[in-house]
């Protein structure tokens, strides 16, 4: 106990003299010019650093505010990175080296403005039929057998998601309108009868919404192994109030082959069969075998025509203004949601 107490006393001893010792040294300093010329450097010094740094911070705070949305923030770095990889693939994002001054450089990658965000998976079939009929009919390749597209829709019905149309999510961004929690949008490009015969079935029974993305002058026909649904069942669909139709060319014509006449042409003759057939249009259009999507010369054609979104068949989720008219698709298989990340 003695011991102990010596030692306390001791050391507050010590901290006494260290202190009137530290303050002796200041006071030696200032006593002497050249210190005040060095505390000054360091201040000056200071203030340069702390002016930097707020200037990083800012722009730091710039990038996530393109990326929050309201009170939903892009989270983790791979979301992020996953943007940037998006963004690049439509060529939306320079990474030039920003100069603050001729002689002073920072980052080297540029800020991306990618506008209004949403993650909402956009989900694309074309097919949809018993696998015997695919494997017979040659679609394979483009099939996902009506069974397991059945159980697709009874697993988004009971994992909570929630279906809106092609022209919903469109609205959405453009308005900064956040969609219900897990909203997704179901299209189905190529008007194909086995969407009549089997997906509206499954619509139906689990109360989902699709979108049609419908090559207006192929309705009707068989064409080789395809046949495509009549007006009379698009309108029976459209009528349901499940079904929406969108334009997806006249012909099923790949745009931008440099005839910006023809361009034209299958874009607006889609359009106005649509509004003649169905009575209603909406200012959509998605891309046959995703030709056009990141020409400038196409979404110009577009935008001229009064089109404001546009789906492409570029992969990924988060969609964005920056691209409304290159919105991003998950094309989906035969396989359960989870492997198309929809879990
Ligand atoms: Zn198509």
């Amino acid at each position: 106990m003695k011991k102990r107490k010596s030692r306390i006393s001791d050391s507050s001893q010590f901290t006494v003299y260290s202190y009137n010792r530290v303050l002796k040294t200041i006071k030696d300093w200032f006593n002497k010019k050249w210190a005040i010329v060095l505390f000054l450097c360091i201040l000056i010094a200071s203030s340069l650093i702390l002016i930097l740094k707020t200037n990083a911070k800012f722009s730091n705070s710039k990038i996530s505010e393109s990326l929050v949305h309201e009170n939903k923030t892009f989270k983790t770095e791979s979301a992020f990175a996953q943007i940037l990889k998006e963004a690049s693939l439509s060529g939306k994002i320079a990474t030039p080296t920003v100069s603050l001054s001729p002689a002073l450089q920072l980052s080297p990658t540029a800020t991306p403005d990618l506008g209004y965000c949403l993650n909402v998976p956009i989900l694309y079939y074309h097919h949809t039929e018993p696998w015997s009929q695919a494997v017979t009919l040659g679609h394979t390749s483009l099939a996902v057998d009506s069974g397991i597209f059945d159980e697709q829709m009874s697993y988004l019905t009971s994992h909570g998601y929630n279906t809106i149309f092609a022209d919903e999510l469109v609205n959405d961004l453009v308005n900064h309108i956040e969609p219900p929690a897990k909203s997704v949008v179901i299209t189905l490009d190529d008007g194909y009868q086995d969407n009549y015969d089997y997906a509206f079935q499954s619509a139906k029974k689990y109360n989902v919404k699709l979108s049609l993305m419908v090559p207006t002058g192929l309705l009707g026909i068989t064409s080789g192994t395809n046949t495509y649904f009549s007006w009379d069942e698009l309108s029976t669909m459209v009528s349901s109030g499940l079904v929406r139709a969108y334009d997806h060319t006249w012909s099923h014509y790949a745009l931008n082959d440099g005839n910006t006449q023809k361009d034209q042409f299958e874009i607006m003759t889609g359009q106005n069969e649509l509004q003649q057939h169905l009575g209603t249009v909406y200012n959509i259009f998605a891309y046959p075998y995703g030709s056009g999507a990141t020409s400038n010369i196409v979404t110009d054609i577009l935008s001229k025509d009064g089109f404001v979104g546009a789906y492409s068949t570029i992969p990924g989720t988060y969609q964005c203004t920056s691209y409304i008219l290159a919105l991003r698709r998950t094309r989906i298989g035969s396989s359960p949601f989870p492997a198309f990340g929809i879990e």
